[in-house]
């Protein structure tokens, strides 16, 4: 359903807006067993990878399309408001009550529409249904689409060309549109490449679906990895598929292993990610995935809550939704 013409389609079509990220070495590659190269999606202009899969989404609009429309609180509102801009098209996101305002003045900042729809994210994915029939505008999912799939997979193609050696690609996995992109790429170019997929421990409901063999709901649960949260729709159509098909396995990691990995990644590398993008060096920390010698991951994304973030590289408790991760203070031992 999606081939490697597709994701080659797509890497022409964000050329020049969004950015061919660095794939840099990790500085925990020693402790790790076998070398980590990082694919800094953090650079991205709106700071995540999401970019990609909404540009090339926006360029394959029909003619005339008056404008687009999504409900994401996320990385996904804000690469549509910007990929939406860069088309001179109007953007409007659907948001409940419940969203903090500083979201709101971010996407508002890059020119989009914010709507308020009641209070939760159904409530705001019924209002934004409703817009795009009376205001005719497209609506852009932010995983489950073809288009935003071969845009995503565009950075395995960038990795590969960068390191033609890479033989594993560890990939944080959530509605799944970027390992579904990822692996087509991937598996075209390098077919014995090994693919992981990594999602939290709790709330991870491509991994669930996977293991029930159908796209399945499963309650959700605050997580320092908040990017990552989410279902994948019963419905889905693409991004399920092709994730069973294509990855060799999905590994979950626990909020204390996610906290673990972001403090060593700040200490050793220097780096702010969220916690979605250190889920592989938490699966690799934890001896979860045997390692190989030559491993890529992506950081997904920069957009982290500093107050949280700050706790987190400081050693200290952090409390999600009435649970509290232990805090522990390895920073100086990295270095
Ligand atoms: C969206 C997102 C993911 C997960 O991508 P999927 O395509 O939903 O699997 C991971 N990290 C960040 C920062 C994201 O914004």
């Amino acid at each position: 359903m999606l081939a490697l013409g597709d994701i080659l389609a797509a890497a022409r079509t964000i050329d020049g807006i969004a950015s061919d990220t660095p794939l840099v070495p990790s500085m925990l590659s020693n402790r790790l067993g076998g070398a980590l190269w990082l694919k800094l999606e953090t650079c991205q202009p709106m700071g995540a990878f999401k970019l990609r899969g909404a540009v090339h989404a926006v360029a394959n609009l029909p003619h005339g399309t008056a404008g687009v429309i999504c409900c994401s609180t996320g990385n996904h509102g804000r690469a549509l408001a910007f990929a939406a801009a860069a088309r001179k098209l109007r953007a409007v996101v659907c948001m409940s009550q419940l969203v903090p305002h500083n979201k709101v003045e971010g996407i508002r900042a890059l020119g989009a529409e914010v709507h308020i729809h009641g209070r939760s994210q159904d409530d705001a994915q019924t209002g934004a249904t409703r817009l795009s029939h009376t205001d005719d505008l497209v609506d852009i999912p932010p995983f489950d689409d073809p288009h935003v799939i071969a845009g995503q997979g565009t950075i395995a193609l960038e990795m590969l060309a960068a390191h033609p050696d890479l033989d594993t690609l560890l990939i944080p996995l959530s509605g799944g549109g970027l390992a579904a992109g990822m692996a087509v790429a991937a598996r075209a170019i390098r077919p014995d490449i090994r693919l992981i997929g990594i999602s939290m421990e709790r709330g991870a409901a491509m991994a669930a679906s996977i293991d029930a063999g159908r796209p399945v709901q499963v309650e959700e649960h605050p997580s320092l990895a908040d990017s990552l949260g989410g279902g994948i729709g019963l419905g889905n159509r693409y991004s399920f598929a092709l994730c069973r098909d294509l990855l060799d396995d999905v590994v979950r990691v626990t909020e204390a292993e996610i906290y673990a990995a972001m403090q060593a990644l700040y200490h050793k590398d220097r780096m702010v990610a969220e916690g979605a993008s250190v889920v592989a060096i938490a699966a690799l920390m934890a001896g979860k995935i045997a390692p190989s010698p030559q491993m890529g991951t992506v950081l997904t994304g920069r957009n982290v809550d500093m107050a949280q973030f700050t706790r987190v590289i400081t050693g200290q408790d952090v409390t999600l939704g009435g649970h509290t991760i232990k805090g522990q203070d390895k920073g100086l031992t990295y270095g």
